[in-house]
């Protein structure tokens, strides 16, 4: 048997992804395990930006924290994991193993089984024709060097051939890689690998090659088995590693949905998938440009990050100029720079988001909600970065000007143009190849390594997540003195100035500051710099350690090390402390209405908004919803104090303090306490947290609160927004004010507006479907049985074509599809002044006729642009008689 005729013999090979994930937990349900919600994209600790594993979530667990989550207790659990990954970005596309985000599965045990167990239930998953049906004999593993133990248990107790494992070092077979020697500290331990061959179709190298060269298109890691069972503590003074046994034995294994999908669908790589086939047709459509030739590593990469951002987006990171915010807009501004070169100049992307929430709201329902947010979002950055590009087009243009009779652009200067513009390399050697100029492509790469190279070493997680490029810099600066919680203006010594990551501002490091630096969930503080002979903004302030870095754009005379500054906190902070201590409110009230269950899952402080996330399954009711927005209005109206102050954490933990799940906390915490309880149904209810952040002196100051809504945002986690103080005030006026409008706009009151749109609605139902009817008696009549086409050979096909007024849409394919059959012809072509239409017979497109080729070129003589199928394609044009004319012509 072939390669391809046992996969497809395959009995489970039309499994889409959906189907494997559900699979995947139902399979460890099955052995008791416990489904967990997947953590959100934004990392659970600080050791990485995004979250880059399953297991992230549970490092308290694995370190000996009860295993006790609300959903209920149990020592093996099981999750599906979003995962982002910028290390594998640059291969995104180009290799198709690496996508930069990912869903993890996991199983994971806490002191639990150990490795037998792992390994006999990843086998049976893998190989049971009941779950995954992969061929037993095309199964091959890695083992950690001297783990005899999994050898034994792969040869004896599942058969393996000895010659189907291979031993690797601590580069390869260790989680996280090189862990004994370079760290990072914390739960580790061996690993094994699981391979699958995928035949000789994908290449001819053996499982001995891969030994050697560790690169393969035919062996495909899909599931890493991790063994932790270490807590490692640093280097001794001989620079051994210390090693010191958990307090138990874990599991914690990672299989790669996306890849067990390829396997299983039997496609060569992930864009023939379920997930991300339908979204390279849809560029294909959007594009007109067919996907195939160099130029179909354009459409991978805008499928991948079109999915990656949309879902990293939705997990509510925010496109910003710094830290995550940042790398997720570069890879938006790597798609859109794809987009441009397919042709595509105005914003495209955003268009795909319905298709990703659609793939893959299955299993992350709370998509479907913010859809329309996230669509707004890639939008206006594609906006901005058409935008930009434009400016880089001109830089170019410039650069090629002062070339004089060279002839040859240097790296650098494509390198900056890459860099500050988004311009990509292909691009700039396009244009320039235009003007008769060659580019110094080796230039260029020396220049992008040496990039690489910095952001890499920021990194902190072994394998480069943190692309921050101030940590270094500020590495030996002692820690900034934060006066901020009591004083809004305070004064202090410039430390340090640095480049930022946005041209033009600095990054500013002084040794005392009134700025709040982003973090427990509130934003960094905005305000003003200003020193002898000049001043600044402050956009942004973030610490790294607990050094505090300022975003600051000067705005006159020039800041330097020594200096000294008068820092300014603005007015935005007064509305970011209500919205904080309306923060402990909600928590305080939402562990009263719903219980103690509630557990904080994430939050935000902004001075526009809160948001809350919570673990809690259901859906809040509106008994619920008012009972917790009327608790916190009873703290606001009795007007109590609100007092901070440092203490032992043991002390603030026998006072009752609410700490965060999973939260680092040194040995002296501050504590944000109420001063007054509010009643609950005869229940005094209070509210004390240990929190690092910003907060009002009064509950009274906090002067009005809106819950806003309660909403889904992943298994098993809730989300709450709300207002606080004016812009609760401002939201309910603007909400009464469009609701009058709407209102008068439809002639009736706002206790009317529900049965005046009912009627409407089903009025504009009958009209749409009388304007159907007309539309399609339209073009039967200007049809008439076939006989007003057009009938002629071209390029071999028999192709009738027509044009037809006033009929667009759905009556044009149907008019296409009456026409096919009334003419016996292959193809069919019909226009008209808002829409065309080509559909080609299947004999036509085995023959190699292509629809979507077709409707490329005639919509671009018809001023439009369309693509689609070979069999079928429509477009948008605005002129019948131009598109029909071009016929000759393309079909010559
Ligand atoms: P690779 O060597 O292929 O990059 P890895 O060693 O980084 O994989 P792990 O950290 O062990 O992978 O992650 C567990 C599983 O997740 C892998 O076996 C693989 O199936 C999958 N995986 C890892 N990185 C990616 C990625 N960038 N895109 C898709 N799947 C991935
Ligand atoms: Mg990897």
């Amino acid at each position: 048997m072939t390669a391809s005729e046992s996969s497809s013999a395959s009995p489970v090979q039309r499994l889409t992804t959906a189907d494997i994930r559900r699979k995947f937990l139902e399979f460890f349900h099955s052995k008791e395990h416990l489904i967990l919600p997947g953590h959100p994209v934004v990392a659970p600790d600080p050791t990485t930006m995004f979250t880059v594993a399953g297991m992230q979530q549970f490092k308290p667990q694995f370190m000996g924290a009860p295993a006790v989550f609300s959903e209920g207790a149990s020592k093996r659990v099981t999750t599906a994991q979003k995962c982002v990954r910028m290390d594998d970005i640059e291969n995104v596309g180009r290799t198709r193993r690496h996508l930069s985000l990912f869903e993890m599965m996991g199983n994971f045990s806490f002191g639990d089984y150990f490795k037998r167990d792992a390994i006999a239930w990843a086998w049976e998953f893998l190989t049971s024709p009941e779950w995954m049906g992969f061929d037993p004999e095309r199964m091959y593993v890695t083992i950690y060097v001297d783990d005899d133990e999994a050898f034994r248990y792969w040869t004896e107790d599942h058969g393996l051939p000895k010659d189907h494992i291979h031993r690797f070092g601590a580069d390869e077979n260790f989680w996280p890689a090189d862990a004994p020697l370079k760290g990072p500290n914390g739960p580790c331990g061996p690993c094994s690998e699981i391979y699958y061959d995928r035949g000789p179709k994908y290449g001819d190298d053996s499982w001995a090659d891969y030994a050697k060269t560790r690169e393969s298109a035919r062996f495909l890691e899909v599931w890493n088995l991790v063994f932790p069972e270490f807590d490692r503590q640093g280097l001794d003074e001989s620079g051994q590693p210390i090693l010191a046994p958990l307090p138990f034995k874990n599991i914690d294994t990672g299989m790669g949905l996306e890849r067990v999908a390829s396997v299983v669908q039997d496609v060569p790589d992930f864009y023939t998938n379920d997930v991300f086939a339908p979204l390279i047709d849809k560029i294909v459509e959007l594009s007109g440009r067919p996907y195939e030739g160099e130029s179909s590593v354009s459409h991978r990469v805008i499928a991948e990050h079109a999915r990656s951002v949309s879902m990293v987006i939705a997990d509510g990171v925010a496109l910003s100029n710094t830290g995550r915010g940042y790398v997720v807009r570069k890879v938006l501004r790597r798609a859109s720079r794809h987009a441009y070169l397919l042709g595509l100049n105005e914003p495209s992307i955003y268009r795909l988001v319905p298709l990703v929430v659609e793939k893959m709201k299955d299993g992350y329902p709370e998509l479907v909600a913010e859809q329309e947010r996230v669509q707004a979002a890639i939008r206006a950055e594609e906006e901005r970065f058409l935008r930009t590009l434009e400016g880089g087009i001109q830089r170019l243009n410039g650069l090629l000007e002062e070339l004089g009779s060279e002839k040859v652009l240097s790296g650098e200067d494509a390198f900056t143009l890459y860099d500050t513009y988004g311009f990509p390399l292909d691009l700039t050697q396009e244009i320039a190849a235009e003007h008769g100029v060659d580019v110094d492509v080796t230039g260029y790469e020396l220049a992008l390594e040496r990039a690489q190279e910095t952001a890499r070493a920021g990194s902190k997680f072994g394998k480069s997540e943190l692309f921050d490029a101030g940590a270094e810099a500020v590495q030996n600066l002692p820690q900034t003195e934060f006066v901020g919680y009591d004083q809004l203006d305070a004064e202090g010594e410039v430390l340090a100035v640095l480049d930022s990551e946005v041209e033009g501002h600095k990054t500013v490091v002084l040794s005392r500051t009134p700025f709040y630096a982003e973090g427990g969930g509130e934003v960094g503080d905005t305000g003003r710099l200003e020193w002898a002979g000049g001043e600044g903004r402050v956009l942004d302030t973030r610490k790294i350690g607990g050094v505090f870095l300022h975003e600051v754009e000067v705005l006159r005379g020039e800041l330097s090390q020594g200096a000294g500054v008068r820092g300014v906190v603005g007015a935005e902070r007064a509305a970011i402390q209500r919205h904080h201590t309306a923060t402990h409110l909600l928590h305080a009230a939402l562990r009263a209405v719903l219980g103690s269950g509630v557990r904080q899952a994430g939050s935000l402080v902004a001075p526009d908004r809160l948001r809350f996330d919570f673990t809690h399954t259901a859906a809040l009711s509106a008994e619920e919803l008012a009972a917790v927005e009327t608790l916190v209005s009873r703290w606001v109206s009795a007007n109590f104090p609100v007092i901070w102050q440092e203490m032992p954490i043991e002390e603030a933990k026998a006072a009752g303090a609410t700490a965060l799940f999973g939260e680092k906390y040194g040995d002296t915490v501050r504590v944000v306490r109420v001063e007054g309880d509010v009643d609950y149904g005869g229940a005094a209810v209070s509210s004390m947290e240990l929190c690092g952040g910003a907060h009002v002196r009064r509950t009274g100051d906090i002067g009005a609160f809106v819950l806003l809504s309660d909403e889904n945002v992943a298994a098993g986690v809730r989300r709450i927004e709300a207002l606080a103080g004016e812009a609760a005030t401002a939201w309910v006026r603007e909400r009464l004010g469009r609701l009058n409008r709407t209102a008068s706009l439809l002639n009736t009151s706002a206790e009317g507006l529900e049965d005046r749109i009912a009627g409407l609605q089903h009025q504009l139902k009958a009209s749409e479907k009388e304007m159907a009817q007309v539309r399609a008696q339209l073009a039967e009549a200007q049809m008439g049985g076939g006989n007003s086409a057009d009938t002629r050979e071209l390029g071999g096909f028999k192709v009738a074509s027509l044009k037809l007024s006033g009929v667009e849409g759905n009556e044009l394919r149907g008019a296409a599809d009456r026409l096919l059959e009334q003419s016996g012809a292959d193809l069919v072509v019909i226009a008209s002044d808002k829409g065309l239409v080509v559909k080609a017979t299947k004999d036509a497109v085995a023959k190699g006729a292509h629809a979507g080729q077709l409707v490329g070129k005639l919509a671009a003589a018809g001023g439009g642009r369309g693509g689609g199928r070979p069999d079928m394609a429509q477009a948008g044009i605005t002129d019948a008689a131009g598109a029909l004319g071009a016929l000759d012509t393309a079909l010559s």
